[in-house]
């Protein structure tokens, strides 16, 4: 459906044209009326025609106040992205106005150029649109696509329906807004350049929040998505980041709808250093699920199972930094060892020295560390996102440090295994984890 100016304008355009454009397209389909006055020794252009008139998109937002006139394939389909999947309207005038252009899929005409422009009629379930869509260059007659002067249509970005997860924040999505960006764009880990961890080769390329930060060209919004490939180190990302609004091709930022990234203006801990919390996020739940006992090695009634309980009664602290950066758990070999926080599992394998281990990286960047343990609980491997009280292994004595002692040691520190260990900034987990240390067998 068009609006009356709308309606009257093309309708002009069509008077004016009528005559010429009848032959014209009978004979040659690919030629412009208006050019028809060109000399046999050079070749034959077909271009639009731009004058003055308003038009407004209520799709968009935008308004125009120069149209470009073509001929056209009289009740060409029209389509809701730059691209043959979904026909919102169509243009039953041979004649019409055109906005702007935008590249996008490939079509039978050879190029990748299609024209937006109002319709004369909406497709069914389409009316809300007022017809306005893009037409294929094939069904428009000029020469030269895009043709000369007709200027590119603000790009927009336009939701998408896409299940995905991010293991650095925690965070999930089911929709995501769709948009043109500049290829081969570093991603960054904050909101700022001081930490590329990959690259968006894409040109197209969903986007899931936005947050503010540091200003680039003028931009202080960024985009987060997951990137196409990562910066050697920062595998354990899976090429999440920022990429600064600067690089992507919007009318606005932050665009319309897209939603403010609830984890703030930092892509989470996952895969390497950047910006972690002043201290963890606080246990919930003690990290061994039954009878123990905390702190105690060097005595033999530690060693005595029928001394340990459920509770902290009988706990205290053996965290002794720099010797020992933790605190060591007695419990019987395989009882069960439970996240004490929600996090992504960073490291899920075994070493010589530490035996089996699993990092639980929590959502300020700090990682919860259980080391010596019997076996690893099914399923829990590196990416995977865990609860509290997800059971992650059980007790053991594995790994040279053990001393063959049947015992959980268990760490908390800043920052992530492996890319940017800060091992020996560890805090006593003992304030924390004693907190919660009731009831631990239930
Ligand atoms: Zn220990």
């Amino acid at each position: 459906m068009q609006t009356p100016a709308g309606k009257n304008l093309r309708v002009l355009s069509l008077g004016v044209l009528a005559s010429t454009l009848a032959s014209c397209v009978a004979d040659d389909a690919e030629l412009d009326p208006l050019d028809q006055v060109s000399t046999a020794s050079a070749p034959v252009t077909s271009t639009c025609t731009p004058r003055t008139e308003s038009h407004s998109d209520p799709n968009t937002g935008q308004s125009w106040t120069t149209v470009w006139t073509c001929g056209n394939q009289a009740g060409a389909a029209m389509y809701l992205g730059a691209n043959n999947s979904t026909v919102v309207s169509h243009m039953d005038s041979p004649s019409s106005w055109f906005v702007c252009y935008r590249r996008g899929e490939m079509h039978a005409g050879g190029n990748n150029v299609w024209y937006y422009s109002q319709g004369d009629r909406a497709a069914a379930g389409w009316s809300g649109r007022q017809a306005w869509g893009y037409m294929p260059a094939v069904n428009v007659f000029t020469t030269t696509d895009p043709s000369p002067g007709i200027p590119q249509c603000h790009p927009d970005m336009w939701q998408s329906k896409l299940s995905i997860s991010d293991p650095n924040t925690g965070k999930s999505w089911s929709t995501v807004w769709t948009g043109t960006n500049i290829g081969g764009t570093p991603l960054y880990k904050d909101t700022n350049t001081s930490t590329p961890i990959g690259y968006i080769d894409s040109t197209t390329s969903w986007f899931t929040c936005y947050a503010r930060g540091a200003t680039v060209s003028g931009f202080d919004v960024w985009y987060y998505t997951q990137g196409d490939r990562t910066i050697s180190g920062w595998e354990g990302r899976h090429a999440w980041g920022f990429m600064p609004a600067v690089k992507m091709a919007t009318r606005n930022d932050p665009y319309d709808s897209v939603p403010a990234c609830a984890f703030g203006s930092s892509g989470g801990g996952g895969g390497g250093g950047g910006t972690i919390c002043a201290s963890p996020t606080a246990p919930s739940l003690f990290p061994v699920r039954g009878v123990h006992k905390t702190g105690v090695f060097d005595d033999a009634a530690s060693n005595n199972p029928s001394l340990w309980s459920c509770e902290n009664n009988n706990s205290r602290s053996d965290f002794d930094p720099p010797d020992h950066i933790g605190i060591d758990i007695l419990a019987a070999e395989g009882t069960p060892v439970v996240a004490s926080v929600a996090g992504t599992i960073r490291q899920a394998e075994p070493s010589s020295y530490s035996g089996n281990q699993v990092a639980v990286v929590d959502a300020c960047g700090w990682t919860h560390y259980s080391i010596h343990l019997q076996r690893l609980a099914t399923g829990i491997t590196t990416g995977v996102h865990v609860n509290a009280n997800t059971i992650i292994g059980y007790v053991g004595h594995t790994g040279t440090a053990s001393n063959g002692v049947t015992h959980l040691h268990h760490s908390i520190y800043p920052g992530l295994p492996a890319n940017n260990d800060r091992y020996d900034e560890g805090i006593s987990p003992y304030p924390l984890v004693a907190a919660v240390e009731h009831n631990v067998c239930d």
